[in-house]
């Protein structure tokens, strides 16, 4: 493609971006698909012929009911997941400068504005300045990444001994049993064994139990085991609770062990100097992982990863290939050494770009817009006969179920996964059901850009003539 044909094309398919966004408020929210209707659409092999990108509009178009839109105002299901158009845009240029930064040297550019926009993040999540960051793909991966570098510092580099294998002792890893399911996947991942991880036990916020965790220390020490990391939660994925960040930092000092604090969703409230107490004692975490793709508004994928001492990262996960040399090395950041992968998109610029255009301010007003939203909800459900509210509200999920009464608890459970299906069928909201402590409960998570008080107004409207429909025989 030529870059005069690529000007024509590009405008056209910029304009057809917009348009999708500007109908959003009226598409339905959750893809109304059946399975394997997309792949339907695709001839089963490639085209031999060139066939341009000529009417590419039409083509996908056909594709729109295979979307669920997740930037819809009337998405409240998993997490908000935004992407505004200066992300798009900042994607774009990312893509159109055409870097990999494998190194310093392969894009100095894209090393340098990384190293200033995770500062600039830094900064605005009131993070110490001992902390340097990174950016990562995503959370799974920061936590991977975390465990492997607890592992190797744990062990005193156990890659040069052996690996885990020629340990004496086994090593245990602690992590709420509300943890996202990363976590655990990330100690599987990492080598330790499905014996070696604890799930630690939750308070009636779901928040992790203190003495839960010591006397699971105390018990592997007796047992012979090396107690190596605790994942703490600030914003567990089924509530948002907060996991006691001090106590538990101070239970680490006191055993030895790597502190990794899962942000992933709550880190972006930390921009608010009036949500900070949801991670006092942050300050010694030995990693962190926030993810700006989820509610802080830079689009996916965006996910950061803080250390407070990068020689223990770079010491797990450097490599030094005598064709990645350079004059430079010694004066510069090499983020290959910064995680797993060689390759490095030019990611940075979405966070400039969302800065640019924002600054630290309107980003702060959308997060308080929701957070009262929130608010505005919990206290209509507190107030309604019948709404019981699961679990605190700290952000901007509220977790709900309605029993009408009269029902066992299975057949709550069934109530209400259908009444949330109903209302996800309907494609005027999207909500997501979920298990808390073994029971179906209903998430609404509040966040997406477009969402306004008016879409969360009717949204409780639809979930108050949809609960209260009780289809289940009692
Ligand atoms: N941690 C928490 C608390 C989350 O809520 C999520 C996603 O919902 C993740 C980790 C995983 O995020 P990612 O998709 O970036 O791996």
């Amino acid at each position: 493609m030529s870059p005069e044909e690529f000007k024509r094309l590009g405008y056209q398919l910029i304009d057809f971006i917009a348009e999708y966004r500007a109908s959003l408020e009226t598409q339905p929210v959750m893809a109304q698909v059946q399975p394997g209707a997309i792949k339907a659409l695709f001839a089963s092999a490639p085209p031999q012929q060139a066939q341009g990108l000529e009417g590419v509009q039409e083509d996908l178009k056909a594709l729109f009911p295979g979307l669920t839109h997740w930037q819809s105002p009337y998405f409240f299901a998993w997490f908000p997941s935004n992407a505004p158009l200066s992300s798009v845009l900042a994607d774009l240029i990312a893509t159109g400068l055409g870097q990999t930064g494998i190194t310093w040297q392969a894009s100095p550019a894209l090393t340098e504005v990384e190293e200033v926009m995770t500062d600039w993040l830094r900064q605005m999540l009131g993070l110490p300045a001992q902390f340097q960051g990174v950016i990562q793909d995503t959370a799974s991966t920061g936590t991977l990444v975390a465990l492997l570098t607890a592992r190797e510092w744990a062990t005193g580099q156990s890659q040069d001994r052996g690996g885990l294998q020629a340990e004496a002792r086994p090593l245990t890893v602690y992590v709420s049993d509300q943890a996202h399911s990363s976590v655990p996947k990330a100690a599987l991942l990492a080598g330790f064994g499905r014996e070696n991880l604890r799930l630690i036990e939750t308070d009636e916020a779901h928040a992790m139990r203190l003495d839960a965790l010591e006397a699971a220390l105390k018990r592997d020490l007796a047992e012979g085991r090396k107690p190596c990391a605790v994942v703490a939660a600030v914003g567990t994925t089924a509530t948002t609770a907060i996991d006691p960040v001090r106590k538990i930092a101070e239970l680490c000092q006191q055993y030895g062990l790597w502190l990794h604090v899962d942000a992933a969703m709550a880190g972006a409230a930390m921009i608010l100097p009036e949500c900070r107490w949801m991670w006092d004692g942050i300050e010694q975490a030995d990693s962190i992982v926030i993810n700006p793709h989820k509610w802080l508004g830079v689009a996916f994928d965006c996910s950061l990863y803080y250390v407070r001492e990068p020689e223990h990262l770079i010491r797990a996960m450097s490599t030094n290939p005598s064709y990645l040399h350079s004059a430079a090395d010694g004066q510069v950041k090499n983020y290959k050494d910064w995680g797993i992968p060689l390759g490095r998109r030019f990611r940075a610029l979405k966070i400039w770009f969302t800065l640019r255009e924002l600054g630290v301010e309107g980003l702060q007003t959308r997060l308080r817009r929701d957070l009262a939203n929130a608010k505005w909800l919990e206290v209509q459900v507190k107030q309604t006969p019948g709404w019981e509210l699961l679990a605190p509200v700290p952000l901007q999920t509220v977790c709900v179920r309605y029993n009408p009464g009269g029902l066992s608890p299975e057949q709550l459970d069934r109530h209400t996964q259908d009444w949330v299906a109903r209302i996800n069928r309907t494609g005027r909201a999207f909500l997501t059901a979920a298990l808390l402590k073994g029971r179906w409960m209903v998430r609404v998570s509040i966040g997406a850009e477009a969402t306004e008080r008016p879409h969360v107004e009717a949204l409780w409207a639809r979930m108050q003539q949809e609960a209260q429909r009780v289809e289940i025989g009692t």
